[in-house]
């Protein structure tokens, strides 16, 4: 990241007043980590903000500093537009989503990102490709603001870099990850149980439905590809909701030999969102971005207009021209 860049960021927000906060739909931990992380800055700076998602936040970051304020535009819609709009872990503007109505005509937008698919839509644009998470972006960030974490903001960072990461095993942890981690835990956070919460614990549909999607599981002959597919009526069997998913992509993925894992989850008729993860050899980002999606060089994502049959063929088709 470039020093100008940053101080960029930083003068957006000294200057500024009344912000909303927004992240990407179907928010991970990092979405809703980095979300509060640039609510707390903002708090501690004394400015008015607002922080918004297009939908609910998972019930298991409830536990993080003021989640329970992250406005579920689907439940509650805002009352205005506003002119100066934060957005985190949002690697292209469509991932916004509905939050986008409550932009200003003419708002002037900071973009925060880590994904290197970002096409930087932002006035002012912080992207660093090189940063595990959003949420690491942060750290940096909130040092250079001049301002002191405590408990709550370390706990918020810490889980959107152990979310980001897997669990500090991905190749995204860094010797620099691994030291912010370090300086987090010295906030006296507790970062075993971050860890046992999110990263151990399933209720129950969480693991009906990843029983359903095992036994559906796919392998290409090759035994380079492996996917699963969910349906509504497998959610309904399950008792599952959305949040519900996270993770069983990397069954398929963890498969010996298998260089593509996918998972196909249909959203209506004529919708379905892959989420992909690679073993290394496959840069599934610019296959996502080849069906209007994006993510990283080993986990990424889109949304296609399709049938269910019709997106997994599509999609493993272009995973083997990859191959
Ligand atoms: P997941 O598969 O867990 O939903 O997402 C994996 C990665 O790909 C995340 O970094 C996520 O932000 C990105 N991603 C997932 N879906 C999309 C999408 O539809 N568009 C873009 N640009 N990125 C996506
Ligand atoms: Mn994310
Ligand atoms: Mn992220």
């Amino acid at each position: 990241i470039s020093e100008p860049e940053f101080q960029s960021a930083v003068d957006y927000i000294k200057k500024h007043d009344d912000f909303l906060i927004v992240s990407h739909v179907q928010p991970d931990g990092d979405a809703v980590s980095s979300t509060l992380a640039v609510g707390w800055l903002l708090s501690c700076l004394g400015k008015k903000y607002v922080m918004v998602n297009e939908g609910p936040i998972p019930r298991r970051m409830s536990f993080l500093w003021h989640a329970d304020q992250i406005v579920d535009l689907s439940a509650l819609p805002l009352s205005r537009t506003y002119q100066h709009v934060i957005c985190v872990d949002c690697a292209d503007f469509k991932r916004v989503g509905t939050t986008k109505q409550y932009f200003a005509e003419d708002a002037v937008l900071l973009n925060i990102d880590h994904h290197p698919t970002n096409d930087a839509y932002g006035a002012v644009n912080v992207i660093v490709p090189g940063a595990a998470a959003t949420a690491e972006i942060l750290f940096d960030l909130i040092a250079r603001v001049g301002v002191e974490l405590d408990q709550d903001a370390a706990t918020a960072i810490y889980t959107g870099m152990l979310t980001d990461t897997g669990g500090f095993r991905y190749s995204n942890t860094s010797p620099k990850v691994m030291s912010i981690a370090s300086k987090l835990l010295e906030y006296g956070i507790d970062g075993p149980w971050i860890s046992e919460h999110l990263l151990e614990q399933m209720t129950y549909p969480q693991l009906r439905i990843l029983s359903i999607a095992l036994n559906k599981l796919q392998l290409s002959e090759d035994g380079k590809l492996a996917w699963v597919s969910i349906t509504d009526a497998d959610m309904q069997a399950a008792g599952a909701i959305h949040e519900d998913l996270e993770g069983i992509v990397n069954y398929p993925r963890n498969i010996t030999g298998v260089e593509v894992g996918m998972l196909f989850k249909v959203i209506n008729d004529q919708a379905v969102k892959v989420s992909m993860r690679s073993a290394g050899k496959v840069d599934v980002a610019a296959v996502a971005q080849s069906f209007g999606g994006g993510g990283h060089v080993r986990a990424a994502g889109a949304r296609l207009e399709a049938s269910l049959e019709e997106a997994v063929a599509a999609v493993v088709e272009r995973v083997k021209q990859e191959l």
